[in-house]
């Protein structure tokens, strides 16, 4: 099984390979079999990157806005016609399965792209009247050159979700993929190029932190997005204070998902089961303290065991399968390591609770019962198809729990009271909410989160605030009336 990339980069229009990089390995998580050798960036690389974006971004900003969004629009049919080969790739790089990859990857990507495509030429300014014939009026800038860094779960999505709004405002972006999931970024740039995008608008370059943090660093860039583990966004946050830059922030969660009595049940159950178990539970958002009401408890916990047994694990490349393999065989000991935690600390295991299969890195999906807020395994995001179900009685009592968490990704709530539904959403403390659903993130919602999950909108039209300015403009009609 080989899946390897022309070079390890793509910087201003072309691949780019430069041999003196550390050497990285890209691994099919359902075997352990390496599938690419790439490069990490030397900082040849990173200046070539860093030059070529500075160059590129002067001319892609003065392009007229909607010959930037036919690019992007042309981009996106590019992705899905080759939906099924990027898909396969990562299937590869990431072990999700393939049923996943074929819907869920390049096809989100592509509706990013044609989302900011479309609304390129209708990002406006406005014109301000200020009487006696004053005005002022605001212009909507590119911030320029633009850092995106991106996690190992949803590779292409993540590139996508941080280029199509940054090149729409007319940024140049230079991006950096996880070193675990090198390559579809790779074919990202070589589309964007192929659909028309200038060299140099859209490079990836490869490595770990360090690259990361030379990109960040560096005096040409305007604007930091980050996409990872909270304790990754102290340090990007803290860089980008550093140069007084802008950053958006998609850090970790540890989600509530609240099921009162009156819920469909088996929405319920599959919105939990979605909430926990999609892309082998390595989903930022997830819903991972499932609190059920004491009434419908008994019926939920009976159903959820049911379905969660059915699971298919197996070959992510077998179009049967439902659940692969965890990205690597560190996160596979990490959720054993809570999975044996939340034993210790007294849960009740429904199901699961193992690795599974004869090679790479499975966990079978996982039902906690009896959990209680203190346990690890409701505190600590576990990035795993790991799910804790917590008790409650009143709706009060549910919102408070819900809250004391120092993160505030996502939230959901499962009921049929639609006054109550909206009540507790509006007092969840959560970037992002689901009524009845959970995990959809259509690039028409804004998606991000609050407290220690970070800030800043991905999607939708809020996406706009993170990858442009505003420059107001006063303009004077009159005489000027200086108190001079
Ligand atoms: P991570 O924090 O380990 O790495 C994220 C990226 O940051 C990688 O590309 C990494 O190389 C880079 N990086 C690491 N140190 C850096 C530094 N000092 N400077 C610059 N870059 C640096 O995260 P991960 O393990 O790849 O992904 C899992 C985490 O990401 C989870 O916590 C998950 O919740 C989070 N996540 C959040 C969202 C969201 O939208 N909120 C989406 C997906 C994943």
């Amino acid at each position: 099984m080989q899946a390897q990339p022309e070079a390890s980069h793509f910087v201003d229009g072309r691949y780019l390979e430069d041999a003196a990089g550390a050497v990285m390995e890209s691994r099919y998580p359902a075997t352990d079999a390496v599938i690419a050798r790439l490069h990490a960036a030397t900082p040849a690389v990173i200046e070539a990157a860093l030059a070529a974006a500075a160059r590129a971004q002067a001319d892609w900003a003065a392009w007229k806005p909607v010959e930037r969004g036919r690019v992007l629009l042309r981009a996106a049919a590019l992705l899905r016609e080759r939906n099924a080969e990027l898909a396969e790739l990562e299937t590869l790089d990431t072990g999700k399965p393939i049923s996943e990859t074929l819907v869920a990857d390049a096809a989100s990507g592509a509706d990013c792209l044609e989302f900011f495509g479309g609304l390129a030429a209708a990002l406006t300014g406005e014109a301000i009247p200020l009487g006696a014939g004053d005005f002022a009026y605001t212009l909507r800038e590119p911030l320029g050159v633009c850092v995106g860094i991106g996690a190992w779960n949803y590779p292409i999505q993540i590139a996508c979700w941080k280029a199509a709004p940054a090149l729409a405002c007319g940024n140049a972006m230079v991006f950096k993929p996880s070193e675990l999931t090198p390559l579809t970024a790779l074919r990202l740039a070589a589309v964007l190029v192929e659909a028309g995008a200038p060299p140099g608008v859209f490079s990836v370059v490869q490595g770990a932190g360090d690259v990361g943090a030379a990109l960040v660093a560096d005096a040409r860039v305007a604007k930091v997005s980050l996409t990872g583990s909270v304790e990754t966004g102290r340090k990007v946050y803290a860089a980008a204070a550093a140069g007084l830059k802008p950053a958006t922030m998609e850090l970790g969660g540890k989600s509530p998902l609240i099921v009162f009595d009156d819920a469909d049940l088996e929405d319920a159950v599959g919105g939990a089961m979605l909430g926990n178990f999609y892309s082998a539970g390595q989903v930022c958002s997830n819903g991972t303290r499932v609190f059920v009401q004491k009434g419908i408890r008994a019926r939920f916990l009976a159903r959820l065991a049911a379905r969660t047994r059915a699971i298919r694990l197996g070959d992510p490349l077998d179009a049967d399968t439902q659940m692969g393999p965890l990205i690597s065989a560190g996160q596979r000991d990490r959720v054993l390591g809570y999975i044996d935690g939340a034993l210790a600390e007294g849960a009740r295991l429904l199901t699961g609770g193992r690795a599974w299969g004869n090679a790479g890195w499975f966990v079978e999906p996982t039902v906690f019962d009896g959990v209680t807020d203190a346990m690890k395994v409701a505190r600590e995001e576990v990035f795993g198809p790991v799910m804790s179900v917590l008790g409650f009685s009143e709706e009060d009592e549910v919102v408070a729990r819900a809250n004391a968490t120092p993160f505030g990704l996502a939230a959901g709530v499962f009921t049929r009271d639609i006054a109550r539904a909206h009540r507790v959403v509006a007092r969840l403390q959560a970037g992002t909410c689901w009524i009845n659903s959970y995990n959809l993130t259509p690039v028409e919602m804004p998606f991000g989160g609050v407290k220690a999950s970070g800030f800043g909108r991905e999607n939708g039209r809020a996406a706009v605030e993170a990858w442009s300015r505003l420059k107001a403009v006063h303009v004077g009609m009159g005489p000027v009336d200086a108190p001079f």
